[in-house]
């Protein structure tokens, strides 16, 4: 089969099925050989692999992927792109479509089934408009995942990356670093999908670490306060949490956490690292259960 990486093969498969792109579901197929060359070199693909692809679209990336790594799953939610990803992908026995929606899909299963539950790569060109909940589902879920190599906006990129103190900087940042590492391996102009996005990308590698940098007495209830905290960003975290609904979080409560870290009482959330959230967690956690 013809490389869909160079654009007048994908011109001619999207004719041949009269392909129709639906903006719902952020379609813009990549038409670039190097860029499909640096995700699946930054991703670190070799045969030894088990790749799961979300939205191959017509299979553009998922031909590098079976090429070069062991075992492929693709997962597509777009009906009308299966019959075409049987064609595109007919020289492969490596690769398995699943035509559902990601954020549907039970992939500590797959990762049973198709890697004895040993780590997978997860590579995507992800449709934007769920960018977070993939990601998210993925490391709340505790999915066994060695890398997660995606292109994203590069707004987004930005903000997995930041630390405390910029714009950029919020809940996604907080969650991306402490399951991963996240390193931006490539920008991308619009130039190199189709049709044309109105944004720029950047490719992202987040490596997972293998234990979080910081540890809580409670996951849970970390998340519950970072989100909390930058719901109401331009509030001071005393304000911000005692309003959230929290049990035990009082403005008193974190008042006296905050003076016992020797932080400002009109601090924002903005301005603390994730370890301070950690010890911010951890000190609630603690009159949380001695209120219930
Ligand atoms: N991988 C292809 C490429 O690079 O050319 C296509 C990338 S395109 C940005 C995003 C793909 O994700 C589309 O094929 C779209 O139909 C699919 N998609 C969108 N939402 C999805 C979902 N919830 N679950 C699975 N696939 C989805």
């Amino acid at each position: 089969m013809a490389n869909l990486g160079i654009p007048q093969n994908t011109i001619e498969i999207l004719q041949k099925y009269q392909f129709r792109f639906q903006k719902k579901f952020g379609q813009n197929f990549l038409i670039d050989t190097h860029v499909l060359d640096k995700i699946i070199d930054s991703a670190g693909i070799t045969k030894e692999d088990c790749v799961l692809e979300i939205g191959p679209g017509i299979g553009t990336m998922t031909q590098y992927l079976a090429e070069n790594a062991r075992e492929v799953v693709a997962v597509e939610i777009d009906k009308a792109l299966i019959p075409i990803l049987e064609e595109t992908l007919s020289a492969y026995d490596n690769v398995t479509v699943i035509n559902d929606d990601i954020l549907k899909v039970d992939v500590n299963r797959i990762v049973e089934e198709k890697n004895a539950g040993k780590p997978i790569k997860v590579v995507a060109n992800l449709p934007y408009y769920i960018t977070t909940p993939i990601i998210m589902g993925l490391f709340e879920n505790h999915v066994p995942i060695e890398s997660i190599t995606i292109m994203v906006q590069k707004e987004v990129a930005d903000r997995m990356q930041v630390g405390p103190g910029t714009k950029d900087y919020g809940a996604l940042s907080l969650a991306v670093q402490y399951y991963a590492k996240p390193e931006i391996v490539a920008n991308v102009p619009p130039n190199c999908f189709m049709p044309r996005p109105n944004v720029g990308s950047a490719v992202i590698r987040l490596t997972r670490h293998d234990k979080p940098p910081v540890l809580v007495r409670d996951e849970a209830f970390l998340f519950r306060l970072i989100r909390a905290s930058f719901n109401q960003r331009r509030k001071t975290l005393i304000n911000g949490l005692s309003n959230a609904g929290i049990a035990g979080v009082t403005k008193e409560s974190v008042g006296t956490a905050l003076e016992e870290m020797g932080l400002s009482q009109t601090i924002r959330g903005e301005a603390l690292t994730l370890e301070q959230f950690a010890m911010l967690s951890d000190r609630l956690f603690k009159n949380k259960a001695q209120t219930l």
